[in-house]
């Protein structure tokens, strides 16, 4: 345990100080970091004294933690605004161009031009995120080398990632650059009343992953190493804001078949329905979300520890007994 500890350390470290080129194609500049969540937008709606709760990423001390349970749990901490929802996406440049839409302008409900932003940072956000997973993967099963007891495990475990990452190059990463892309996405954007004082912008399956897994297993290609179909995903971003927050679900027309539940519910006139559903995207679906200080607060020990367990893949973790309450 010792040395993974040490092994994976070293591999977050590495991951962490990479310089990115721009996520943007045949673009070679350096890429800034930016933000998958606004700061000025998002971000300081839900933030006290300039913080706000989120998931660590430190993984050497889930690892420790993990002695004590049977499964990793997840760590939250109150982080800097202006060091939450951060990657090495796009250059300054390239940042600036994709993304003005929602910066300089307030959200105005679809908007075109908005939802293509959303839909182009949610995908990358996500892609560049699994992406430092799999460096973080190669360097660990690296550092045991091949003799290692855990290096077989880590090596498939890349192989498959890698597969996954090639396919949604092809399915998702390189069409969206597209001019006109936004005649490709389906939508449906829900304006809530008040602040939900949560803030997230993710890629999930909008179905169980035992349901993924049921449509995507005959398509394992090895021998390609590459998916012959795209793995089912929508974007999710929640938007909190002071007298209004909005729940925006993005997708393309070729996972529309998906889509039926999470549409229905997102669009229910049943407040407590919409709610249910963004209860279990943001705390069950996502990894990526941030939360008002004081709200944190004031939820239960029981609370807490549902979160640090919903967050696990559920066919890790297995089905919860409940789904959290945390925006109510
Ligand atoms: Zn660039």
């Amino acid at each position: 345990m010792k040395i993974m500890l040490r092994v994976a350390s070293a591999a977050e470290k590495y991951v962490m100080q990479l310089e990115r080129d721009c996520f943007y194609p045949g673009c070679g500049c350096k890429a800034i970091k930016s933000h998958s969540q606004q700061r000025r937008g998002a971000l300081s709606a839900i933030a006290k004294k300039g913080k706000v709760v989120t998931m660590s990423r430190d993984t050497v001390s889930t690892l420790k933690r993990s002695n004590k349970y049977e499964y990793p749990r997840a760590r939250f901490f109150e982080q800097d605004i202006a060091k939450a929802s951060v990657f090495k996406g796009f250059c300054n440049r390239h940042d600036t161009q994709l993304f003005s839409a929602i910066e300089t302008r307030p959200l105005c409900k679809d908007d075109p031009d908005q939802v293509l932003a959303l839909y182009r940072r949610a995908v990358s956000y996500e892609y560049i995120r699994e992406e430092e997973g799999l460096i973080n993967l190669r360097c660990q099963a690296m550092a045991l080398g091949i003799e290692g007891e855990d290096f077989q495990l880590l090596a498939s475990c890349a192989r498959q990632k890698e597969m996954l990452l090639d396919s949604d190059d092809i399915y998702y990463v390189d069409p969206m650059w597209a001019d006109d892309y936004v005649n490709e996405l389906q939508w449906v954007w829900r304006v809530l009343p008040g602040n939900v004082n949560v803030s997230m912008t993710s890629m999930m399956p909008p179905i169980t992953e035992e349901e993924v897994f049921k449509e995507t297993d005959p398509f394992w290609d090895w021998d390609n190493k590459v998916m012959a179909c795209a793995r089912p995903a929508t974007s999710f971003t929640v938007i909190p804001g002071e007298r209004e927050s909005h729940a925006i679900m993005i997708w393309t027309k070729f996972n529309d078949k998906y889509m039926n539940d999470y549409k229905s519910r997102l669009l229910s006139s049943d407040d407590s329905v919409v709610k249910g559903l963004l209860n279990e995207v943001v705390f069950v679906k996502s990894e990526d979300y941030c939360v008002n200080p004081n709200l944190w607060r004031e939820l239960s020990n029981s609370e807490k520890g549902l979160l640090s367990h919903a967050i696990i893949k559920d066919n890790f973790r297995g089905p919860l007994d409940r789904m959290p309450n945390v925006i109510v």
